[in-house]
């Protein structure tokens, strides 16, 4: 496992940060979001550290087709039967604010807003 000792995310797969945890396996781990938007909002992460989608290079991509994989069965089971949606924020104008790459899976409002206003 690659961590990065200043990461939040790092810390909490390290559990030195504690979490509500979704799910967990050796290479990933879905926990709740500790300011959730929606009655369903959680997050998928990669074990080891990458920084965003920006970055994630082939040797990722494996891992990031398992989440993908599972996405729906956890959301479904956490509440979202009807639907959900999934962001990946990414660098400045993807307004990331932990670099840690995570995929937020968010069931509702229903319903969910479009994904960007028109003007
Ligand atoms: P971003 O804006 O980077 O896509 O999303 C980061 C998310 O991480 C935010 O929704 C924020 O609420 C969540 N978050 C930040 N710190 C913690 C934490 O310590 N624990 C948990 N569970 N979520 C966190
Ligand atoms: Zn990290």
């Amino acid at each position: 496992m690659v961590a990065k000792s200043d990461c939040i995310f790092c810390k909490i797969v390290a559990g030195a940060i504690p979490s509500r945890k979704v799910y967990e396996d050796d290479d990933m781990l879905a926990f709740h979001d500790i300011n959730p938007l929606a009655p369903v909002h959680f997050m998928m992460i990669l074990k080891d550290h990458v920084d965003s989608l920006a970055t994630v290079t082939d040797a990722h991509a494996a891992v990031l087709g398992r989440m993908m994989a599972k996405a729906g069965r956890l959301a479904r089971e956490q509440g979202a039967t009807d639907g959900f949606r999934t962001i990946v924020n990414t660098g400045r104008i993807g307004r990331q604010d932990v670099y840690h790459l995570h995929i937020h899976i968010i069931g509702g409002p229903d319903p969910l807003p479009r994904m960007i206003a028109k003007d």
